[in-house]
């Protein structure tokens, strides 16, 4: 069974997920933290529970995302899996960050992240790879079927939906996402946002009002 912990970091209050089981091997996903305060909370977390940090995913490059990437990587030795078609994000990510007076350390290039249907495999679980772009031209879900839950990035949020007005977002394209891609999942699905408290897919297919059928 996966057990998972989040933090809220940085000025954009991003959630950051950690994903571990009894193997105590870990997932980080979403790196948020800026301040070397919040770095210290992540890591004194991942020290206290005795985890073993072996993936480093993001779900999309936005820069409240990604902030921690470079301290991740340097301190556990693993490099960020990120869809490919977010790269331009990516790159442009330090520059963005200037505009909101972020001094942003630049992510190290990631690994390619697996084909959308792939899995992703820590400790004796594992977590499959939706395509769920809109918001961004290639975010990514994260989606545990055993453990019916799923970390969604900014796609869809407690009785709302992300945003489609940055460079690559699309309107249609996010809402297509959601119904075809989250909303074919079991009902109960836990769904952990990219910012704001998690929901579920049920809650949303019935009060989100981006998304009612009513
Ligand atoms: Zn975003």
């Amino acid at each position: 069974m996966i057990r998972l912990q989040s933090f809220t970091f940085n000025p954009f209050q991003e959630n950051t997920y950690l994903l571990w089981d009894d193997s105590r091997e870990c997932i980080i996903i979403d790196p948020g933290c800026y301040t070397v305060a919040e770095k210290q909370i992540l890591a004194s977390f991942i020290e206290d529970e005795k985890l073993k940090p072996v993936r480093l995913l993001n779900t999309h490059a936005h820069i409240d995302h990604i902030l921690g990437n470079a301290f991740v990587c340097s301190r556990y030795g693993i490099q960020p899996e990120i869809h490919p078609g977010e790269m331009d994000i990516l790159r442009a990510a330090p520059v963005y960050g200037e505009m909101w007076g972020i001094q942003a350390e630049p992510s190290p290039e990631p690994c390619r992240i697996p084909d959308p249907g792939d899995r992703i495999h820590a400790g004796k679980f594992s977590l499959e790879i939706l395509f769920t772009p809109g918001h961004s031209p290639a975010s990514v879900s994260f989606y545990s079927p055993d453990d019916r839950l799923l970390i969604g990035g900014d796609v869809l949020f407690y009785e709302s939906i992300g945003r489609t007005d940055l460079p690559g977002g699309d309107y249609d394209t996010l809402i297509c996402s959601i119904r075809e891609r989250l909303f074919v999942l079991p009902p109960e699905t836990k769904v952990y946002a990219g910012h704001g408290p998690a929901t579920s897919i049920s809650h949303e297919m019935e009060f989100n009002p981006f998304l009612s059928v009513r």
